[in-house]
């Protein structure tokens, strides 16, 4: 197994990918549905719907119910 000849600095493990640092991930995209800022390929985290059919039930759902 290969084994790693130097320990990375701090500074070099952090400039790796410095998106995660910023917490801007680049998968966010705006729901169709509502608008709202959700991960690409995950169900909305608002309306709970992922490609036009609701797939999660959100609490704002629950409250009207
Ligand atoms: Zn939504």
């Amino acid at each position: 197994m290969g084994v790693p000849k130097k320990r990375r600095s701090k500074m070099r493990q952090n400039t790796r990918r410095p998106y995660i640092i910023e917490g801007d991930l680049p998968n966010i995209i705006g729901c169709p549905h509502c608008g709202a800022p959700t991960l690409a390929h995950r169900a909305c985290s608002k309306c709970g719907t992922y490609r036009g059919r609701v797939v999660l039930t959100t609490k704002a759902e629950k409250a009207e119910e």
